[in-house]
């Protein structure tokens, strides 16, 4: 499917009942379902006791944890999880954006196209990777670009559904850089659907937040034409 089919079906983000959640990947809130006592305990227990489990699910599958090949994974998973792929769950991971002027006096949208993210679908933890395309009219401040693509990878960084990471990156955009024109663009492979349930290894999702002046007909086809040409 090329980019252009797939905006075509952006699906528009409403609230949904509870029960509608689970297989067909809708979110309940735009924010991650955290306990309060998340960060209670620190990284380094968090990994022994995620290796002691995973080491147990293993257990369970009828593994040989005796195996060479096998022996190291469940506290490399552990590591990974913490570390790396939900990194983006500990607040102290979020990136600190520094603001500059726009000395230019540049006007128009900014457009960032292409950023490749990878996350984990929050209903079957398995890969969702994609790109997302962010824009924004400039408030008098900007960002600098790898600071888009950082604020990207730590949302991308939890388990998510991808209508809810599309919208968290658009309301950091807005809060980073005190704008309300912001518009996010994701499209998406989702694991959990090319590869096990109906197996539709060609699909892609489209999900998108516009505020501001993305609401405007014609800014917003000006970003979506920006995003599908070459
Ligand atoms: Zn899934």
């Amino acid at each position: 499917m090329r980019p252009k089919e797939i905006l075509l079906n952006i699906r528009p983000i409403k609230p949904v009942d509870s029960e509608d959640i689970g297989d067909d990947h809708l979110a309940s809130s735009s924010e991650t379902p955290l306990r309060p006592d998340a960060f209670d305990i620190d990284d380094e227990e968090k990994i022994d006791r995620i290796e002691k489990h995973f080491r147990e699910i293993m257990h369970i599958l009828g593994l040989d944890l005796n195996d060479d090949s096998l022996g190291g994974t469940p506290r490399r998973v552990a590591k990974m999880y913490v570390k790396e792929v939900f990194s983006g769950l500990n607040p102290k991971n979020r990136p600190t954006a520094r603001l500059f002027e726009n000395k230019y006096n540049y006007d128009q949208m900014l457009v960032e196209k292409d950023i490749t993210f990878y996350s984990h679908c929050e209903h079957h933890f398995v890969p969702i990777y994609g790109k997302v395309h962010v824009a924004y009219f400039s408030s008098g401040k900007v960002i600098g670009l790898s600071k888009i693509n950082r604020i990207v990878q730590y949302f991308a960084k939890r388990p998510q559904v991808q209508e809810r990471l599309t919208v968290q990156i658009g309301k950091e955009m807005q809060r980073v850089l005190m704008t309300e024109d912001v518009g996010v663009v994701c499209d998406a492979n989702h694991m959990c659907v090319a590869s096990r349930g109906v197996g539709d290894t060609n699909s892609k999702t489209g999900t998108a937040y516009f505020s501001g002046k993305f609401n405007n007909e014609n800014i917003r086809r000006e970003f979506l034409n920006y995003i599908n040409s070459k």
